[in-house]
């Protein structure tokens, strides 16, 4: 690669690309321009992109189209065939991906100094360069292996539940010290053991950081992922000399950290316990069998078709269930044939409801469900108590009134749902056997006003609009 000064016409292109990429990150604020913000950014990466390829000797462009063909290929088959109720896990596994390669770039500009143009006029590379390259080698070994973790555990493929080990503070202060240390070493003597071992330390740190963290904090570990991955990619920027690049990874690292502040503010928990890792730890010991035999009401399509048809206001709180039974377009027609009757229908969407930020807002407007009907949870909570029916589809935690009252429950603190104020409730779920993923019990199931909706989400739905069709 050569590194001849960047022409003025291409630091125009990147600065052309960064307000792009700030267009994009201002469209996806709101669901309705969101569609306009994907293609900003989209437009800004395709002038990134060429602008590099134009710019910079990298390789044949055989061998780059190439590339782009087997990634791109790739990157639609995923798309194509991922499950909605994937995407967290998939999301994790991508940020994994953006952190291995800001461990090869770190990696490569060490083994290759030259063609990164970052030896010094002594032979050896710059120091500036040195700490640029141990960073972004430390970040991304912490972001991929952190990730591989969050991506096991969202898949389920490890126990969700926190792993504690003892003098855990300890030994996470102690490495991430001596990875700083190293670095500040790196600066003077450019051996290869140290570059390794910040390697290594990094990715030992990036595994213990994540394990101890438990099922009920992974919306934040993975907005904080995201964040990583960002600077991750910065420090590839500095690396590379990529003026686009920095920029995009600086946006992409502040937006995931202000992104995990308002998940933590969310869920009523500090980032730095957070962080510290252990929350949750009962959360797989909750479970079906400490579970008391309360009395509880079942439902049937009818009663509900009935009693919603009959309703002024109806509030419906969608959740990971939902997404599970893909019930979003079944229940807008639901809401659809509650409107023609002159019933009031609003959406309530808690922040962490579902897998991923933004789950629930993703499947409603993919439903075309019009956006002034959603609101937030600080928005509508208010307003459970003019509801006639507060209608629970597929969500458990975020209406699990522990959150309030059980200082002991792994939610306590979370800001929940006041679904009791309703006149009636509705709570679809498959059985009285499921719990949230904080797998925890909920005093929603034997409130006086609750009747058990147990069926798949999609087909009680659908029942549902049959009763409420006639
Ligand atoms: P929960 O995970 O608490 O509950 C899901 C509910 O859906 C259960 O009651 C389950 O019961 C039911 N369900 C599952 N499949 C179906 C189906 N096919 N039909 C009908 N019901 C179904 O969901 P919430 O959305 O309320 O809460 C989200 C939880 O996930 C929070 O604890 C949050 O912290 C966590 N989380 C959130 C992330 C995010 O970024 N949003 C990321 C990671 C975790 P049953 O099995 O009986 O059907």
């Amino acid at each position: 690669m050569e590194h001849a000064a960047t022409p003025s016409w291409a630091m125009l292109a990147y600065l052309a690309s960064g307000v792009l990429f700030i267009l994009a990150l201002r469209g996806l604020s709101s669901p309705a321009s969101s569609r306009a913000g994907n293609r900003y950014g989209m437009i800004g990466m395709l002038i990134a992109v060429v602008t590099t390829l134009v710019t910079h000797q990298i390789a044949a462009l055989p061998e780059i189209l190439a590339a782009i063909a087997i990634g791109g290929g790739i990157g639609w088959v995923i798309a194509r065939k991922i499950a909605m109720t994937d995407m967290p896990q998939l999301v994790a596994a991508f940020h994994s991906l953006v952190g291995l390669a800001a461990v090869l770039v770190g990696w490569a500009a060490y083994l290759n100094p030259e063609a990164f143009g970052i030896l010094g006029a002594d032979g050896l590379i710059n120091p500036v360069s040195r700490v640029e390259a141990g960073l972004g080698i430390a970040i991304g070994a912490i972001t991929f292996s952190g990730s591989v973790i969050a991506f096991l555990k969202l898949a389920g493929k490890m126990s969700g539940a926190p792993i504690l080990l003892p003098a855990r503070h300890v030994i996470n202060l102690g490495a991430l010290l001596a990875i700083l240390g190293l670095i500040g070493y790196f600066t003077l003597d450019q051996q290869v053991w140290v570059i390794a071992t910040i390697t290594v330390l990094s990715f030992i740190i990036g595994f213990l950081l994540i394990i101890p963290i438990g099922g009920a904090d992974m919306p934040v570990v993975v907005s904080m992922l995201n964040s990583y991955s960002g600077w991750a990619a910065a420090a590839m920027g500095f690396t590379l000399h990529n003026t686009a690049m920095i920029i995009t990874g600086a946006l992409v690292g502040s937006s995931g950290a202000i992104l995990s502040y308002i998940m933590c503010k969310a869920m009523n928990r500090s980032f730095i316990s957070v962080i510290a890792g252990g929350f949750g730890a009962d959360a797989s010991a909750g479970g079906g069998e400490a579970r008391e035999q309360r009395p509880w009401k079942r439902g049937s399509a009818e009663d509900a078709a009935y009693m919603l048809g009959e309703a002024e206001k109806v509030i419906i709180i969608p959740g990971y269930g939902m997404a599970v039974s893909q019930a979003q377009h079944a229940l807008r027609e639901m809401a659809d044939l509650l409107k023609a009757k002159g019933v009031e229908v609003k959406y309530a969407i808690h922040p962490v409801a579902g897998r991923m930020p933004g789950h629930m807002n993703v499947l409603l407007a993919e439903a075309q469900v019009p956006y002034d009907e959603v609101f937030e949870l600080e928005d509508i909570n208010s307003e459970f108590a003019t509801a006639d029916v507060a209608f629970i589809i597929g969500a458990n935690d975020v209406v699990n009134p522990a959150a309030k009252t059980d200082k002991s429950s792994p939610i306590y603190g979370m800001p929940v749902f006041d679904v009791d104020k309703a006149k009636q409730v509705f709570f679809i779920k498959r059985s009285m056997g499921g719990v949230g993923y904080a797998g925890v019990d909920n005093d929603v199931f034997y409130m006086d006003q609750t009747l058990m909706l147990l069926a798949d989400a999609k087909k009680m739905v659908e029942d549902i609009n049959k009763g409420l069709a006639h």
